[in-house]
């Protein structure tokens, strides 16, 4: 993705208030790869229980940022392996968090929200470009190509999240 500024973020919170977006903890900016990154993910420094993705989505008429809030969701009583909704990896199964995201306008304003589940790191796109195991892939000289199937899956599944939480019935 693109780099994006901290103004660029603050202006683009699809599903929380000026206020929320004022009040966000951002990470620091320079000191991302983002060529190696399909979105941008971080937790809230100073209030472990958010988090934030933000995308810079095709608008087909240039490009625009989005930013969603997320929610940790409480913990599950008992601890279980769960894969990561968005890269699916098999390999990071240990060290994913269920989130939730108020949805945009009125409805989540009345407290709804969707729920999913994500990489608590939010290495997602790290993961989508590792090496395949030989399970995965047993010519290695298609490497390429299914890294790109991973990358292409992740930027579908995780953008078709974003719309979701932006769709206002
Ligand atoms: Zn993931």
């Amino acid at each position: 993705m693109r780099p994006v500024t901290e103004a660029e973020i603050r202006g683009s919170f699809v599903n929380a208030s000026k206020g929320d977006a004022k009040r966000a903890d951002l990470p620091d900016l320079s000191a991302v790869a983002w060529d190696n990154l399909d979105y941008l993910g971080w937790v809230d420094a100073k209030r472990e229980q958010l988090a934030y993705t933000t995308f810079v989505v095709d608008t087909g008429d240039g490009d625009e940022v989005r930013t969603m809030l997320l929610r940790r969701a409480p913990a599950p009583r008992e601890r279980r392996k769960l894969m990561c909704s968005w890269c699916q990896d098999i390999t990071a199964t240990d060290n994913v968090t269920l989130f939730v995201a108020p949805r945009a306008g009125a409805s989540g304003r009345m407290g709804n929200t969707v729920g999913t589940s994500i990489c608590t790191d939010f290495s997602c796109s790290k993961n989508s470009r590792r090496v395949p195991t030989s399970m995965e892939l047993q010519d290695q000289a298609d490497r390429a190509w299914w890294r790109q199937q991973r990358v292409d899956g992740l930027r579908e599944r995780s953008r078709k999240f974003l719309d979701v939480v932006m769709e206002t019935a």
